[in-house]
């Protein structure tokens, strides 16, 4: 079995503006790096859209409706001063939840052991009630709450190992104690959110912030010292992953100082406890990442160890 790669021309569409970093070369960025030799073996598919029954899962259907009743049909609509959506921002917004729906879908029906979505715009900081911080739809919490919904698992786990703390998926996460949130991420730094206090119902957010500067050794630590164990014990029946790559060195919106290298640490380690717990089953959606070179070559080492399985 190989990886699946769902993404879509569509996400390519959305763009909140000249200069912002969430921009659309960071997806053509990481679509070239996934060009070559090495990834031949991968099972591309275009992402379907999520349709509004979907959404709702996590997403009011009055909110989902008011985010893309916005969506303008020339020039930009801005939802908050960082948050903007273009006349594509919508079909992209539907297409990046629509991935991740659809590769929990086909690891669950045993298609392939893990799955890549490389979509945008990002999810992990849209709350159910609030677009935010580059999301518009938390794509991730939606695939989550489908495969319980759709699919029947009984406890699904979201490691997010993007720079910033998902306070999205927190948001949802925190009083269900059959969902586990867990993040590594810098704190303070924007959202704000994710200090190690913050544990949930049932200490089902595992929070582990990392000051400015930490490097590979402290993510690595935080990573294997409080992430795999608690993700362990949870015993998970799928596990997502929201994979930003904003915490490398060269990124310019934080200072985490994460190597390449890091990235496909992180993904054997997490890999390892899918295999242990959930016969491999993993579902990996990009979220953060701004250093175009970094964004690709760390996209890369992800994806090419996903491969391995
Ligand atoms: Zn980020």
């Amino acid at each position: 079995m190989t990886t699946i790669l769902y993404s879509h021309p569509a996400c390519i569409e959305h763009d909140p503006g000249p200069y912002h970093p969430e921009r659309p070369d960071r997806l053509r960025a990481i679509m070239a790096a996934l060009d070559g030799e090495a990834f031949t073996a991968l099972d591309r598919r275009e992402a379907p859209r999520a349709d509004a029954a979907q959404l709702a899962l996590v997403h009011p259907a009055s909110h989902v409706e008011r985010i893309l009743g916005a969506v303008p049909t020339e020039g930009l609509v801005h939802i908050d001063p960082d948050t903007a959506m273009s006349p594509g921002s919508g079909e992209a917004a539907l297409r990046a939840a629509g991935a991740v729906i659809a590769a929990v879908d086909a690891v669950i029906a045993g298609e392939a052991e893990n799955a890549f979505c490389a979509v945008r715009p990002p999810g992990h900081h849209a709350e159910p009630m609030r677009a935010m911080g580059f999301c518009l739809f938390n794509s991730v919490a939606v695939g989550a709450e489908h495969a319980r919904r759709a699919h029947g698992l009984g406890r699904v786990a979201v490691v997010d190992f993007d720079v910033h703390h998902g306070n999205g998926t927190q948001a949802f996460f925190a009083d269900d104690p059959d969902l586990l949130y867990a993040s590594t991420h810098q704190y303070p730094l924007y959202p704000g959110t994710g200090a190690r206090e913050e544990t949930g119902v049932a200490n089902n957010l595992v929070n582990a912030p990392l000051p400015p500067g930490a490097g590979s050794d402290a993510f690595r630590a935080a990573i294997a010292d409080r992430i795999l164990p608690a993700l362990d014990a949870f015993a998970p029946e799928l596990i997502l992953v929201s994979a930003g790559f904003d915490a490398h060195a060269d990124d310019p919106l934080a200072g985490l100082e994460l190597e390449t290298g890091d990235y496909a640490w992180v993904t054997e380690r997490l890999m390892e406890v899918a295999a242990a717990r959930c016969g491999g089953r993993l579902v990996s959606s990009l979220e953060g990442g701004y250093d175009l070179d970094a964004l690709a070559a760390s996209a890369a080492v992800h994806v090419g160890t996903l491969m391995t399985s």
